[in-house]
Parts: structure tokens; sequence; C-alpha cells
């Protein structure tokens, strides 16, 4: 059995990766863990870096081994942009519908053979004594010119998987986690620290 502090106080986020990952792994909040009271500062300039620095810090507090994740969406048309500034692209509290609304006026016009985006989801596992690994997924679409669908969250409405003919929000959850980003990177993690 494998034992992750997750970087992150969201038992939300804890519980879906504990899901993903199935039998073997425990994966416990760092509230959980007692360090709550630990901010991580965001300020990598990849989402690499962001998810080792937060990794890594809590790993340093206490002493376990510890995950951490960074995700977001990269749209070609606009040089990879929003990328790590993915949830907060519309401003700093600003709402799914805020974000999902800044990035269609971005891509007003702009034709379909030219919305192609992808979401990146890169994990993070900093070991105490080893050097940290980093484990990346990608999910591949299309942005739509109008939202579509209500499951799921984020940008989920207007992003479009070509080979299923729908939007990530008309998918139901196993669909979606059947082609996420974070389950391809969990994937990864999983296929290399299994015991
Ligand atoms: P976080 O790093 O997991 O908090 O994700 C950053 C931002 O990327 C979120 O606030 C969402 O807006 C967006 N995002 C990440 N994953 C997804 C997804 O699966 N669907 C829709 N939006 C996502």
């Amino acid at each position: 059995m494998q034992t992750y502090i997750l970087a992150s106080k969201n038992q939300h986020k804890a519980e879906e990766i504990s899901q993903i990952l199935g039998e073997g792994y425990t994966i416990i909040t760092q509230t959980q863990a007692g360090v709550g009271d630990i901010d991580v500062v965001e300020d990598g300039a990849t989402f690499e870096e962001n998810a080792a620095k937060k990794a890594e810090t809590i790993m340093q507090a206490t002493g376990k081994p510890c995950i951490a994740d960074d995700s977001g969406l990269c749209v070609d048309y606009l040089g990879g942009a929003p990328g790590i500034y993915t949830a907060r692209y519309a401003g700093e509290n600003a709402t799914d519908g805020e974000n999902i609304e800044k990035l269609l006026t971005a891509l007003d016009g702009v034709p379909t053979e030219q919305r192609s985006a992808q979401f990146v989801c890169v994990i993070a596992l900093a070991e105490p004594g080893k050097e940290t690994r980093l484990f990346r997924g990608e999910c591949h679409g299309k942005i739509l010119t109008e939202k579509r669908g209500k499951s799921g969250f984020g940008y989920d409405p207007v992003f479009y998987i070509e080979d299923l003919k729908q939007s990530l929000a008309e998918l139901p959850a196993e669909g979606k986690n059947a082609i996420s980003h974070r389950f391809a990177a969990l994937n990864k993690l999983a296929k290399e620290t299994r015991e």
C-alpha cells in the first residue's frame, strides 16, 4: 500500500485521485496530514514547476511522500494560453462562466480547424531522499463556439472531443474520466509506482 499526501486542501480532489488510482493507494489531503496551514504560491512558469514546488514543499514539511497536481487548458491559436493562468484567466476570482466568456471572445471568428486545444495535467511525486518525478497527461480537443452540456466543471462545456462528437460536459463522469488529462497522468504514475 502506498500512502501519498496530496499537496491540496481539497478533499474532493483527493477522492477523485484516490478513485482513479484504485486499490493499493491511500491519498490524504495536507489538512489531514496536519499541515493545512501551508499555502504554496504557484509562481512557476510551467505546470511542471508548479506541481513540483507544491509536492516538494509539503514533502519537506511532513517528511513523507507527497503528490501534487497542476492542470490547465492550452489553446493552440492563443500560443498555449491560458496555460498556467487557466483558473484565473478572466481575473483572480473569476467564475467558470467568466473564464469561458473570455475564451470565446478571444476565439471569436476563428474557424473550427484552428480551434485545437489540450487540457494538460502534470502530477509531481516528491519522496524524501529521491528526485522528484513528473507525470504529464493530455486530453486533445477543439474549443466550441458556444457551451454544450451540463456536467463536469471549468471549461468542460466548450471543450469538444471530435472522436466522441460530444463536449466534455455532455459525457457522463466515467466517460470523461477514461479520456481525461488527469487520468492519463495518474495512470503513468501508477505504472511506475504500483507495488
Ligand atoms: P487545477 O490546477 O486543477 O486547479 O486546474 C486549473 C484550472 O484548469 C481549473 O480551475 C479549471 O478551470 C481548468 N481545468 C482543469 N481541469 C479541467 C477539466 O477537466 N475540465 C475543465 N476545466 C479544467
